[in-house]
């Protein structure tokens, strides 16, 4: 029910925590994270209240990064449990998701994954995307192309968030109804479900408009459609307090 994404200098897992805090009034049941290390993903996800999630932490240490994503939970496929709980990852462990929203055909994704020797850990609707990004980004090697390949494939209506170990600084977001925006701070680019999420760091905001991919580095943003042609957005300040 919320998202955080964070590309930067900052530890990455400070920021989507704080961030997914800024996002807890809006319910959820379960929360995680993934962050970009040493080359590989680390990720944490637990059932529950964030400070479930923040004990798991504080007992088993995620490796600090500067990329990382985060979420929480309101299950709408498959129970509140740890399993269940977003990231979802591909069998190799390399490509994150983080999804709000319904994928309709999830069943004969699954179903076509299963055949071509994906194991699938849970009952999510989520986890088809975290496969079939990892089969798409082997083929084309771009982690804001295998999105937009997916999401041509997906129905339904879905907020996305991805990282994949092989496209470090990098974080690749994709919306179609849910809302998601754009921060773009000196140096570091945040995307969440709500601006709350990131204010502290930056009031400089691009609200993506339905059936865009948006890739985020450190010194930027790009958006296109689905089918990568580039994308019109609005930008906007935010000068409300949160
Ligand atoms: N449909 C997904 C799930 O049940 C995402 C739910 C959400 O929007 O948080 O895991």
């Amino acid at each position: 029910c919320g998202i955080v994404g964070y590309v930067g200098g900052q530890s990455a897992l400070d920021v989507v925590i704080a961030g997914l805090r800024r996002l807890e009034y809006r319910g959820y049941d379960s929360a995680g994270v993934a962050v970009l290390a040493d080359g590989g993903l680390a990720a944490a996800k637990k059932a529950g209240k964030l400070v479930n999630l923040t004990k798991v932490l504080d007992e088993r240490p995620l490796p600090d990064g500067n990329t990382g994503i985060g979420h929480t939970r309101w299950a709408t496929h498959g129970g509140p449990t740890d399993a269940n709980a977003h990231p979802h990852l591909d069998n190799a462990g390399r490509v994150s998701v983080v999804h709000n929203g319904i994928i309709e055909n999830f069943a004969a994704l699954r179903d076509e994954l299963a055949e071509r020797g994906h194991a699938l850990h849970s009952e999510t609707d989520t986890e088809v995307v975290s496969h079939l990004l990892a089969e798409n980004f082997s083929s084309c090697g771009d982690l804001g192309e295998a999105m937009r390949q997916v999401c041509r494939r997906l129905e339904g209506a879905f907020t996305l968030v991805a990282v994949h170990a092989d496209q470090p600084d990098t974080v690749v977001g994709a919306r179609r109804n849910s809302p998601l925006v754009v921060g773009v701070g000196d140096g570091e680019t945040f995307l969440a479900s709500d601006v709350a999420a990131f204010i502290e760091h930056t009031r400089d905001a691009i609200e993506l408009g339905q059936d865009q991919v948006v890739e985020l580095s450190r010194d930027g943003v790009q958006v296109t459609d689905f089918h990568g042609a580039a994308a019109e957005v609005r930008e906007y300040h935010v000068d409300w307090d949160a």
